[in-house]
Parts: C-alpha cells; sequence; structure tokens
C-alpha cells in the first residue's frame, strides 16, 4: 500500500496543472473518484476566474446516515510547474530542480484518496464524505472564491495544506490590499528641479515614518511593489506602490490599512509648488480591498478535538496552532462552513528545493483514515 501511495503521487506530479490549467489534473482526478464508487460533479468557477475547468465536488455516499465531512485539497500548483519530474531520494521525494515539486497540494490529493481507497478496502462502513478539490487556489484562493456553496452539503471538515501532521490551523488572520498612486509634478532635474515635485521622494518620506513587517502579535504589515520614475533626469511624476496588512482581529485590520493610506496622503499634502499664477499639489490615490476574512475555528469546536483524537490514535503529537497565511478555508469560514487546515508533509513548498517525506505521506493517510473513523463515531 505504501508503493501505491509513492506511485499514485508520482502520477500525480508529472500531470502538470499550474493555476487555471487544472484540466487534465481534474480529468484524472474525476476518472479515479468514478472508479472508487463517487458521484463526481463540477462547478462553473472557471466561468468567473478565467480558467479551463471548475472547481470538482465528489461525494462518497457512505454507510451510514450522516452530514458529509468535508475534505479539501487544491487542484493547482504554483509557477515553475510544467514537466515535474519527481526524484526519489533516502525516503523523501524532491523534483529534478528545475521545477517546484507541486506536493502542494498533491500530497493532499493523494492522502485523501489513498486513506478512502484503504478503509474501502479494510470494508469500514464510514459516514458520507465530501472530496472538494478548488481551482485556481494559489492565485488568490479562487476557486472557493467562487464555489457553487448551493452544491455542497457538508459543514464541517478539513482542507490539507499546511506541513506537520498532527498540527490542526484553527486560525488564519483576514487580510487586506492597499494600492497607492502618488502624483507628483515632473520637470526636467538639471534645468528646473524646482518645478518639479517627486512622487519617488514623497513615498521613501511616508514609508521612513511608516511601521512596518511584524505591528503586534496579530497584526503584519508589508510594503511588496514600488514603481515609478522614467528617466534619470526627469523627476518622477508618478509612483505606484501596492502592499497589504493581515490580522487576526478585524479592527486593527482596518485601523491599520488605514494609517498606512493616511500617512501617504499627509506626506503627499506637504508637498506643493507655486509656478507663476499656478499651484501644484501633489496627491495620492488609494485603493483598499479586503482579500479574504479571518478564520476563527473554537478549539472545543468538534472538528478540532476529532483531528485531536485522530492524532493521538496514530500516534503523533496532536497540536492547534495559529497560522500566518491565507487559504481555502478562510473563504468557506465566511461561507458559514468549519474547515480547519491539516498537514500533508510538504517542505519548502513554493520554491525549488520543495520536497515530502515518504513516511510523512504514510502517517498523513493514516491520519486522514483516523479523522474519518473518528468522525463516523461521533
Ligand atoms: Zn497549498
Amino acid at each position: 500500500m505504501l508503493n501505491r501511495l509513492v506511485d499514485y503521487f508520482i502520477s500525480l506530479v508529472k500531470i502538470d496543472s499550474e493555476s487555471k490549467n487544472e484540466l487534465a489534473m481534474a480529468e484524472r482526478m474525476c476518472d479515479d473518484l468514478l472508479k472508487m464508487g463517487a458521484e463526481v460533479i463540477f462547478d462553473e468557477a472557471h466561468k468567473k476566474t478565467g480558467g479551463n475547468v471548475g472547481n470538482l465536488i465528489a461525494r462518497f455516499s457512505g454507510k451510514i446516515d450522516k452530514e458529509p465531512l468535508f475534505l479539501c485539497a487544491h487542484l493547482d500548483t504554483v509557477k515553475p510547474g510544467k514537466n515535474i519530474r519527481p526524484i526519489i531520494k533516502d525516503g523523501k521525494i524532491f523534483s529534478d530542480g528545475t521545477t517546484i515539486l507541486g506536493s502542494d497540494d498533491k500530497a493532499g490529493i493523494v492522502e485523501i484518496i489513498e486513506a478512502i481507497r484503504r478503509l474501502q478496502e479494510q470494508d469500514f462502513a464510514f459516514a458520507p464524505i465530501e472530496v472538494v478539490l478548488t481551482i485556481s487556489e494559489e492565485i488568490g484562493l479562487l476557486g472557493a472564491k467562487n464555489l457553487d456553496y448551493s452544491l455542497i452539503k457538508s459543514k464541517i471538515g478539513f482542507a490539507l495544506d499546511s506541513h506537520r501532521i498532527g498540527s490542526v490551523i484553527t486560525h488564519a488572520p483576514s487580510l487586506n490590499i492597499f494600492e497607492i498612486n502618488i502624483t507628483g509634478k515632473e520637470a526636467h532635474s538639471g534645468a528646473c528641479p524646482e518645478r518639479g515635485i517627486s512622487a519617488i521622494r514623497i513615498a521613501a518620506e511616508a514609508i521612513s515614518n511608516l511601521k512596518l513587517g511584524r505591528i503586534d502579535a496579530e497584526t503584519t504589515a508589508n510594503i511588496g511593489k514600488i514603481s515609478g520614475g522614467v528617466a534619470n533626469n526627469i523627476i518622477p511624476k508618478n509612483l505606484f506602490l501596492s502592499g497589504e496588512v493581515r490580522s487576526h482581529n478585524e479592527d486593527k485590520l482596518k485601523n491599520r490599512t488605514q494609517k498606512i493610506v493616511k500617512e501617504f496622503e499627509k506626506t503627499a499634502a506637504k508637498y506643493k509648488i507655486k509656478i507663476g499664477t499656478k499651484t501644484y499639489q501633489s496627491n495620492i490615490q488609494s485603493q483598499i480591498d479586503k482579500d479574504f476574512p479571518a478564520l476563527k475555528i473554537d478549539k472545543d469546536e468538534e472538528i478540532v478535538k476529532i483531528a485531536l483524537k485522530a492524532a493521538e490514535n496514530i500516534g503523533v503529537e496532536p497540536t492547534t496552532e495559529i497560522g500566518g497565511g491565507g487559504s481555502d478555508a478562510n473563504i468557506f469560514y465566511e461561507n458559514g462552513l468549519h474547515i480547519a487546515i491539516i498537514g500533508t508533509g510538504m517542505k519548502d513548498v513554493h520554491s525549488l528545493q520543495e520536497n515530502i517525506q515518504i513516511e510523512d505521506m504514510e502517517n498523513a493517510t493514516r491520519w486522514i483514515m483516523e479523522i474519518i473513523k473518528e468522525y463516523t463515531k461521533k
């Protein structure tokens, strides 16, 4: 069974499935899930996201009458994710170093499928299961944001999209994205610098007054992109920058984002020049978008207890964690589903060094089996 698990993983990572191009991967999963006796449907999320296939929803009817358990992973990978050539070395699987491996999130998919296969082979009478394989998670949780929630029958479950086996992520921050355009005034830098207002200078001054990085235990802020200026001999008129604020606390998220935008407004307001009778005032235009809401699952909730008990059953240390990233689970939470994030064993994801230990995949599979058993019992 260990060989089957590894072979399956190898065969899936060889299927290209960069975000928006999940069709081949979705077709393969549809075939495999149908063969296992599931009912498989696709929604039409791709019509809104611009991808080539929708989210896949597979239902195993189960042998007892109960609300289904939600098990989720994402079909897409980050780039470079084409022609992945997996290599097994010292009990670990790597790519050949020219691409990512795609264990994020194919390890999750393989572990869900293998766990269900083994339970079927054991003739275990499990509760109904809803397997949801989302598209375009890596480019802004687009599959989850556009999922047809009318097709989902479960209310609690797990997204397999983290690292350590036994660890249950119950909290994740919400995220705001801000974009700022600074407008100054252009002028020749040698002939008449007095007639210019440098947008770069305004940005530099505002940024130097901002607190970035970790703000407090719940909140972080970052400016991630900046561009502007045309030539060395022109005082730069325009500058664009964008960044993000994350917080587990909605008030802090809102206040911190506004504080950043206000700092740019305040700084720009100081810069004006008069040429003849005309006054030139620098200004900013800003936009704040909420990218995803926070995930908040109570430690006492059934779903957390199930995962911790299941981890204990297989002899790994059960822990709960507060995550710093966003995932499909944040969007599910906004839509009334309580989905905790659990580890698959994937390591160094989003890099050419991405790898996974075979033993971890096996343990994650056993964990999922125990989770299904515990859920069935409750
Ligand atoms: Zn992932």
